[in-house]
């Protein structure tokens, strides 16, 4: 025992994987490397796949859906023994996924539901309703510490992207907050655009935010001063910020907006650090490879994976077993014990 533990110690302060990479090859499929988080999961996928015994084949798409369906088909070919993906657009994959069926390779559905095919072997996500409640719990948080004596708040409203079913739950969480103070009147959407068909952000582009936030300063804001804006991810808070700043938000004595995020990004918890972006909401993407690295092998092994949610994603075809991690929000008060306490961003990275 004591030498079995003696090897392993050895071993891994040589840096070598703790097993050989002989239980079969896992098919990774991610969406894009623009964004920091997927690159994080990415890695952390891999890392702890190889340390089970796995070897991994990852890749990512960029963004454009015929290259997922490529890339996926072409890990069936090869014959994966598992397959992991983040869908970009949930709804594309069924195709592929039959013929992935048709070889009895399992498919874990990776942050993001796949919709519209009983192909789908379990989901491991975070709780993606609750997101979107911190969301709008910390915008109406910051409102009442920036702007207490104002009513109502004027606000504005972005969704994610209108083929990613994360989004809907994001934009859904934040409404069952905010709904009843727009009711109140403490709440005005002023533009009036409202419901996912309508603010929706087609791919998480920032650019596309940006623009959007530059029509409705320009359309409804010239006499009137906007005091919260619920963006649901980094990416797209950082564009709407741009769009704040030039048009002199942050400067002289008009006070920056309270604007919410997703993911903490680095860019983003610099931002928070200098009192632009309000606050983002922590979701640790090493946790989620554990999961899934977890229920991979359960069904490579022929075990039960570990799941804790039988209700909430149906994704068209069938409620789809889901394992799912609780996000943690995160502002200036306490990134520090949140983001660097846990090892996921160092000091350096974010000042
Ligand atoms: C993820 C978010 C991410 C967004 C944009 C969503 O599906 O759950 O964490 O911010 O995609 O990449």
């Amino acid at each position: 025992m004591i030498k079995a533990i003696g090897t392993m110690a050895l071993m891994a302060g040589l840096g070598m994987p703790a097993a050989a990479q002989d239980k079969g090859t896992v098919g990774i499929s991610m969406p894009t490397k623009s964004s920091a988080r997927w690159i994080s999961d990415g890695e952390s996928m891999v890392e702890q796949f190889e340390e089970a015994g796995y070897a991994t084949d990852l890749q990512y798409a960029e963004d454009d859906i015929p290259n997922q369906l490529a890339q996926i088909e072409n890990m069936i070919t090869k014959g994966v023994d598992a397959l992991v993906i983040a869908s970009i657009d949930g709804t594309t994959l069924s195709n592929a996924l039959e013929n992935a069926a048709a070889m009895d390779i399992p498919v874990i559905a990776y942050d993001r539901l796949i919709r519209e095919s009983e192909n789908v072997s379990y989901y491991a996500t975070f709780d993606n309703f609750q997101v979107g409640v911190q969301q709008a719990e910390s915008l109406v948080e910051g409102l009442e510490e920036r702007f207490p004596d104002v009513e109502p708040w004027n606000v504005e409203l972005f969704g994610g992207s209108p083929d990613d079913n994360n989004a809907y739950f994001f934009y859904d969480g934040a409404m069952s907050v905010l709904d009843p103070l727009i009711e109140e009147g403490k709440v005005d959407i002023v533009s009036g655009q409202m419901g996912m068909d309508t603010v929706g952000t087609l791919r998480w582009d920032g650019a596309v935010a940006q623009s959007r936030m530059d029509n409705l300063l320009s359309a409804n804001y010239t006499d009137k001063q906007v005091h919260g804006v619920l963006s649901p991810y980094d990416g797209l808070s950082i564009g709407i910020l741009s769009s704040l700043k030039g048009v002199g938000y942050g400067s002289g004595d008009m006070e920056m907006p309270i604007v919410t995020g997703q993911d903490a990004e680095v860019p983003s918890v610099k931002s928070i650090l200098a009192g632009e972006q309000y606050s983002t909401i922590f979701k640790d993407t090493r946790e989620l490879a554990r999961v899934t690295v977890g229920m991979v092998e359960a069904l490579l092994e022929g075990t039960e994976p570990e799941i804790n949610d039988t209700e909430t994603y149906d994704n068209g075809v069938k409620v789809v077993p889901s394992y799912l991690l609780s996000p943690v929000p995160v502002n200036a008060t306490n990134y520090e014990d949140v983001l660097v306490g846990s090892g996921y961003s160092t000091e350096d990275q974010i000042k």
